[in-house]
C-alpha cells in the first residue's frame, strides 16, 4: 500500500475524461464534489481502480438512457456500523456515493456482491473480481463500503474513507 496525501475530489476529476470514454457517450457521468472535503491518506492507484470498477459496473447495469452519479462529502461517522466494519474508527470521513440508474440488484444479490467470483455476467464480460477489490482496497484504507439497491430503479454505492490530518 503506498499512501499519500490524497485530494479525492482533484483524483477523480484526473479520472474522469478516461471514465466518460470508457462508458461512452449514452451515459451521463456526472460528479459533484463535495466543499472542504478534508485529506485522505490513500493509495492513489488504489482509489482509482475503486472508481473504475464501481463506474463499469454501473456502466453494465444500464440498457438506455443510463445516469451515472458521483459524489463527495465530508461527513461525521458515529458508532453504528460497528458489526459489518469492526475495523473502523467513529470521525470524519470522505463518503464517495456512486449512483446508477441501471437493472438494480434483488436482496439476495446484494450479499454476495463482495465475495471473490461472484458474478452475474456472462464469462467474456465478467470475472467476479471488481467489487472483492472495492472491498480489499477500502478495508486497507480502514473505510466502509454500503450498497443499497432496488430492482428496476437503480443501485448506490456508498463508500467511507477516513480523514487524517496533513502530513509534514
Ligand atoms: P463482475 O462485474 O465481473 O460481474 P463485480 O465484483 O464487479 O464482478 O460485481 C459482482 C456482481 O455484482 C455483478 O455481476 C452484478 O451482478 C452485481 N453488480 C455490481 N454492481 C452493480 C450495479 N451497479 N448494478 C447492478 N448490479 C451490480
Ligand atoms: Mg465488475
Amino acid at each position: 500500500l503506498q499512501q499519500s496525501d490524497l485530494d479525492l475530489n482533484q483524483a477523480i476529476r484526473d479520472l474522469l475524461r478516461m471514465i466518460r470514454r470508457l462508458i461512452g457517450e449514452q451515459i451521463t457521468v456526472d460528479f459533484i464534489p463535495g466543499h472542504e472535503l478534508g485529506n485522505l491518506h490513500a493509495d492513489r492507484s488504489q482509489i482509482d481502480q475503486v472508481l473504475l470498477n464501481l463506474c463499469l459496473n454501473a456502466r453494465d447495469a444500464i440498457r438506455q438512457g443510463g445516469r451515472i452519479t458521483i459524489e463527495t462529502e465530508n461527513v461525521l461517522v458515529n458508532g453504528a456500523f460497528r458489526e459489518s466494519h469492526p475495523w473502523a474508527q467513529p470521525g470524519r470521513y470522505v463518503l464517495m456515493t456512486v449512483s446508477d440508474n441501471g437493472v438494480g440488484m434483488d436482496r439476495e444479490t446484494t450479499t454476495r456482491i463482495f465475495e471473490p467470483f461472484f458474478t452475474t455476467k456472462n464469462h467474456e464480460k465478467g470475472t467476479g473480481l471488481g467489487l472483492s477489490v472495492v472491498y480489499g482496497v477500502v478495508k486497507q484504507h480502514g473505510g466502509m463500503v454500503h450498497v443499497y439497491s432496488e430492482p428496476q430503479k437503480g443501485t448506490t454505492f456508498k463508500i467511507y474513507l477516513p480523514i487524517v490530518e496533513r502530513s509534514a
